[in-house]
């Protein structure tokens, strides 16, 4: 291979680009009505009921747990195997943040595990506010299981479907927050869909949109505009000065998504589905050529469609050593292997938070054995092979 095969790598049409500029041309370039059409695109395609368009997932992530009210003296778990932003939404709101350790088989958090935490919490009278689950590599996590021990424990559930979107958890569009609170997706370039920035929060909790609406722009939470409409003439709590008036009733951020970045997620989602097919097709490929070697595969799920946003691999235990040649060794070849995630509470802030090496044995291991290879619609059938032949060769 001539040119380096990226892990992931964004599918950009000329219909993707007309879009952008046909924004360009327009009266608006950010707060307009593209904004509002994606986020009731990805609301109907999730059926959720509504949705709230941000600039990141981590923005999402950050008014998601504003609008739980997560604070001082609150605790949120989470995932250790996760990109960073999944625990640091919590650290925004002072709160603090704890790990579940995850099951080997999927990456995702353990139930047993879970389970276990959430009895000794309960003992000791340290009960979560709130959990974010994270569906590694587009795989849903057991959502059914973790919204019963939400009833029992009383905790909030946020789903970081950063990796997700398009995936199905029996038949349903993750993001449909059949058994969460509040799903957050990202349209960073290596995810499935792009915005170039942006993130989406869904949820069927109108007190919760009606929050994180108010959050994404410096909690600004009701206009004169909005108050004379029917539903909102209750919003202002003080006298309406007149059509210019507002009210800023919270502390928020500008958090808001641009009219480009929104067009560009819209005609994005028009191929959505494709994407999700074409990851599905080269990862039954991967997975066939890796049936009979010595790599241990994230299991797929039967009752689950995932939406293989990565497509990771574990060597066996008694190779971990060769994990680091071996990426190098694949880079060197043009393939860059990558490695999801480095465990989130390995990393120097949150050890200086407290937390050591050996809290959480199984994401330590995984993330020893791991290695992510090279997933995206546009990746050759030639290309693949050539990746699965370099890395059965280096095994
Ligand atoms: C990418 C990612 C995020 C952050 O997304 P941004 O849109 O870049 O803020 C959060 N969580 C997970 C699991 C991610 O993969």
């Amino acid at each position: 291979m001539d040119a380096m095969i990226p892990y992931g790598k964004q599918d950009i049409s000329d219909d993707d680009i007309n879009a952008v500029i046909d924004v360009l041309k327009s009266d608006y370039i950010t707060q307009g009505p593209k904004v509002i059409d994606f986020e009731n695109v990805i609301a109907n395609y999730c059926q959720a009921q509504f949705a709230i368009a941000t600039n990141s997932a981590t923005s999402a992530l950050h008014i998601a747990c504003l609008a739980l009210a997560i604070g001082k003296n609150d605790r949120v778990w989470t995932s250790p195997i996760s990109f960073v932003a999944s625990a640091n939404c919590a650290l925004y709101c002072q709160a603090s943040v704890d790990f579940i350790d995850i099951d080997i088989a999927t990456g995702n958090v353990s139930i047993e595990a879970l389970k276990n935490k959430l009895k000794v919490a309960e003992q000791q009278n340290t009960l979560p506010k709130a959990i974010i689950v994270v569906h590694l590599a587009g795989q849903p996590c057991a959502m059914e299981e973790i919204q019963a021990l939400a009833k029992q424990y009383k905790f909030a559930v946020i789903e970081d479907a950063s990796h997700a979107i398009g995936a199905k958890y029996n038949n349903n569009p993750v993001g449909g927050c059949q058994f969460s609170d509040i799903t957050i997706f990202s349209f960073h370039p290596v995810k499935i869909i792009t915005s170039a920035e942006g993130g989406m929060a869904t949820t069927n909790n109108a007190a919760l949109a009606k929050k994180m609406r108010a959050f994404r722009s410096h909690g600004i939470e009701a206009t004169s505009i909005e108050a004379t409409s029917i539903e909102a003439t209750t919003s202002l709590t003080q006298k309406n000065d007149g059509p210019w008036y507002y009210e800023q009733t919270s502390l928020g951020f500008n958090y808001r998504m641009t009219e480009l970045q929104a067009a560009l997620g819209i005609s994005q989602f028009s191929r959505l589905d494709t994407f999700v097919k074409q990851r599905n097709e080269r990862a039954n490929i991967y997975n066939k050529a890796f049936e009979n070697t010595t790599l241990s595969l994230l299991k797929p799920s039967e009752a689950h469609y995932s939406s293989y946003h990565l497509y990771i691999v574990l060597l066996p235990k008694e190779n971990a050593s060769q994990r680091k040649a071996i990426i190098t060794q694949l880079r060197a070849k043009n393939i860059f292997a990558h490695v999801h995630y480095i465990p989130i509470h390995t990393q120097p802030y949150y050890q200086q938070l407290g937390f050591n090496n050996g809290d959480f044995p199984i994401a330590e291991d995984y993330y020893e054995r791991a290695i992510s290879l090279p997933l995206f619609p546009s990746l050759t059938k030639e290309a693949q092979h050539y990746i699965i032949n370099t890395l059965i060769n280096l095994l």
